[in-house]
């Protein structure tokens, strides 16, 4: 008789949690704070208004260890979450590994990945302060549908500035977004000013996610019924993302289990962050040993090859200054397929969790990333988005190690969203079109050169 062995660790919907975990109640120091892009001096709750609603400033700047979720945020989460836990057994027995491989799936969110926990939340406390409409920015796609598909269901309007590039190459992704209602404009756009003058120089431009950005916020500027929400980098997104880990605590103690070794994909660090974070938590109060391991692609090293220092979060340098590793905000990285790690910034919470040296990073090339997630594909059926895929590659880097030194290891790693609109990007590697970017160092020192000079 062939014994079964478990592969889902699911809790019910009970056990959603209810409270976002705040990191910095619990770190030894707390991150620098944001700095008016005019006067140099730290931001006023007021100089963030006329972009993002009270509530949202407030968690931004927040203290609070433990901060409730709303109700019905809750419930629109009990629609996928909680997510469910799996241990890759059929990985594990391909890679021929002594070490126990756990992923948290986030794909079964409706939209595909992680962005909806805060697409939803984000959502809610705008409209709880009577906003009607969100603007934002969507890089391959995935935030944007996210946003789409929360402003549906708590029926606000949504607009959407799509990197052009992605604009392009992804229709099923701009279909979604429309099905679920929302409006999506090719960026740069000649419907702002930012947008305007990028054009006016570079009339081919494919866009980036920094002079999406800039158009997105523009819009909310210049619009009392329309505020701006933001899919990553920032520390209320960050906290929305904390289900991940709070649940994985819970299920990999149901496994009877605890990770040495955490993972987590980084673009604007907002799925490492919500898996992380938590088990940090525990780290800090001597609970948990894991090593953590952030996974960034090397043609966008924000953490590994950037610099710790205070930049603005997009192109046209209408957003505050923040203290995160950057690669400069001109940069604009290499057209790799995964879109949502193209961003030249860094989380400045995970930035600052680094700089502690809570966490660490390393770079994944897109060949190794594709490979790693076809391998993946293979063994456990899910075809991951080109993201996770980074966090896939050092998940089994690290099984091989474990093997190669004949010793156990648990390792966890966050699967932050399915593949199913990213296929072009798979035909592309099936068929041998795929490159690897080399580091693109002169490009980067002349982003980094032209730092503001601030802190
Ligand atoms: C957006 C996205 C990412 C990168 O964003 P983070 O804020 O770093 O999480 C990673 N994976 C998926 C599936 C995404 O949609």
């Amino acid at each position: 008789m062939l014994r079964m062995e478990t592969v889902q660790y699911q809790l019910p919907a009970s056990r959603i949690p209810t409270t976002w975990y705040n990191i910095v109640a619990d770190l030894p120091s707390p991150p620098a704070p944001p700095l008016h892009p005019g006067t140099l001096k730290p931001l006023g709750p007021e100089d963030l208004a006329p972009i993002f609603p009270m509530s949202l400033i407030a968690q931004e700047v927040s203290a609070e260890r433990e901060i409730e979720i709303p109700g019905e945020v809750r419930q629109i989460y009990a629609q996928w979450r909680p997510s469910p836990l799996v241990r890759a057994r059929r990985l594990e027995k391909a890679l021929d590994t002594p070490a126990r491989i756990y992923y948290k799936y986030e794909g079964v969110s409706p939209a595909g990945s992680h962005k909806l926990n805060t697409a939803v939340a984000q959502a809610w406390y705008n409209k709880q302060e009577g906003v009607t409409h969100l603007s934002t920015e969507t890089g391959a796609g995935q935030w944007g549908s996210a946003l789409a598909m929360a402003c549906a269901f708590l029926g606000m309007e949504c607009r959407v500035f799509m990197v052009r590039v992605s604009y392009d190459q992804k229709p099923y992704r701009r279909a979604l977004m429309e099905a679920f209602g929302a409006s999506v404009t090719a960026s740069p756009s000649n419907q702002t000013d930012s947008g305007r003058a990028i054009l006016a120089e570079h009339p081919d431009s494919n866009g980036s996610l920094g002079i999406a950005i800039s158009e997105a916020v523009e819009v909310a500027a210049k619009d009392p019924k329309t505020k701006y929400a933001l899919g990553s980098v920032l520390n209320h997104v960050l906290l929305h993302q904390t289900v991940i880990g709070q649940e994985a605590i819970e299920q990999m103690a149901l496994a009877g289990d605890e990770p040495d070794v955490i993972i987590g994909c980084t673009g604007g660090g907002s799925n490492f962050a919500g898996l992380v974070m938590p088990y940090l938590g525990r780290k800090l109060r001597h609970q948990c040993n894991a090593r953590v391991i952030a996974v960034e692609p090397a043609a966008c090293p924000s953490l590994t090859k950037g610099r710790f220092a205070y930049d603005f979060g997009d192109t046209a340098h209408l957003t505050p200054l923040v203290k995160m590793h950057t690669l400069g905000s001109t940069f604009v990285p290499p057209g790799i397929h995964a879109g949502g790690l193209r961003y030249h910034g860094m989380a400045p919470l995970v930035s600052h969790v680094l700089d502690l040296g809570l966490a660490e990073a390393t770079t994944v090339q897109q060949l190794d990333a594709f490979s790693a997630g076809i391998q993946f594909a293979r063994a456990e059926g899910i075809v991951p988005a080109p993201e996770a895929n980074h966090a896939v590659a050092v998940a089994i880097q690290q099984a091989l190690e474990a093997k190669a030194a004949g010793k156990a290891r648990t390792i966890l790693f966050n699967l932050s969203g399915h593949g199913h609109f990213d296929m072009q990007s798979y035909i592309d590697y099936q068929a041998g079109k795929l490159e690897n970017y080399n580091y693109p160092a002169e490009e980067i020192a002349m982003a980094l050169a032209g730092l503001p000079a601030a802190g």
